[in-house]
């Protein structure tokens, strides 16, 4: 059987991107499936990614696609992967282009690159504020909001962890648990070591704009909180039900578990990201994509010479 392409790469954020690039400098017959907005579309830019510190998400994805360009074996698509079914040596693919038209081709890799999804608590605010001022992680945004006043959102254990990790960035930060925060007294000494502040009255809202920024939490007592900015954990889930339709093995935290050359357990599937398990940003997921792109080119190429 002859296949349509050697990759089909589903996503195209950083890890897809990345992936689909060393694929084209290898020759590879690649088709990128563009399925939507990546996970950090709200935010206004994107940092810590070297040689690119403070690029809006949307132009550091339009250089990656440029980058493409000059690889005639790469084909973009705005494309969106609904089913993947096994093949003897691949797979096919069904799905839905941007024009609404069905999508159907075989592969003899796939690569996943489709990202997760942030779970974020149906409190008004929140969503509307994600990405701007209502944050997750201190090191894409924690230097612009440096010296402000801070809130850290969660409960239990995990609370405590993110709270002292942002008293990296400012000496005022408090801890707002939405109810009881199940600290054990160890933890409250934590907190109060570090100068850490505690509220554990329920949230009604977050007040502010997406122009204005966070201005404070309030509370259901009519109480205030002053901030800046608000940093949470949200919980997580796969953007996308590929992996797991396929029969791969999810980690405990619902990470698609890979072996050290970013395949799945389901032989030729890979995947790369923040799909898989370990630290989420942009250059960590364009690394892991370049890696997983790696060993594909070289699975193929031993069955291409074999
Ligand atoms: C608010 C916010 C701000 C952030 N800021 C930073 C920062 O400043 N610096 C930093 O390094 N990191 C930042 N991150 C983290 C960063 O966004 C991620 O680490 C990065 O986007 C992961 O890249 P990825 O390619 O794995 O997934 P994504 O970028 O999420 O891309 C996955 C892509 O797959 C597509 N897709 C899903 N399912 C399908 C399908 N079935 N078919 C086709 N396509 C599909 C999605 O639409 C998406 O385009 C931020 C995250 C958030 C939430």
């Amino acid at each position: 059987m002859t296949y349509d392409y050697d990759v089909l790469v589903v996503g195209a954020g950083s890890a897809g991107l990345s992936a689909a690039l060393t694929l084209g400098r290898c020759r590879r017959r690649v088709l990128l499936a563009d399925g939507g907005p990546t996970r950090n579309a709200p935010s206004p830019a994107v940092h810590s990614f070297f040689t690119r510190d403070g690029i809006r998400p949307a132009q550091l994805l339009q250089l990656g696609h440029e980058q493409l360009a000059p690889y005639p074996e790469v084909e973009a698509k705005e494309l969106k992967i609904k089913r993947l079914t096994k093949l003897a040596h691949g797979f096919r693919a069904t799905g839905e282009t941007g024009q609404g038209l069905p999508f159907e081709a075989t592969t003899r890799r796939v690569l996943l690159a489709t990202g997760i999804e942030d779970i974020l608590p149906p409190l008004p605010g929140f969503r509307e504020l994600w990405g701007g001022s209502v944050l997750h992680c201190p090191y894409c945004h924690g230097y612009e909001v440096r010296d402000q006043p801070l809130a850290v959102y969660g409960q239990g254990k995990a609370v405590v962890g993110l709270a002292l990790l942002i008293s990296r960035w400012s000496a005022n930060v408090v801890v707002v648990t939405n109810g009881p925060g199940h600290l054990t007294d160890y933890a409250r000494q934590r907190l109060r070591r570090q100068g850490i502040g505690l509220r554990q009255e329920p949230i009604a809202r977050l007040v502010g704009t997406p122009k204005t920024g966070l201005r404070c939490v309030e509370f259901t007592d009519g109480t205030f909180l002053e901030c800046k900015a608000l940093f949470l954990h949200p919980p997580q889930e796969q953007r996308s039900p590929l992996a797991a339709d396929l029969g791969a093995r999810l980690t405990g935290k619902g990470a698609v578990w890979v072996d050290k050359n970013a395949q799945t357990t389901v032989p030729g599937l890979y995947a790369a990201g923040d799909m898989v398990p370990g630290q989420q940003q942009a250059l960590l997921a364009a690394a892991s994509g370049s890696k997983a792109a790696i060993c594909m080119n070289e699975a193929l190429t031993k069955e291409d010479v074999a």
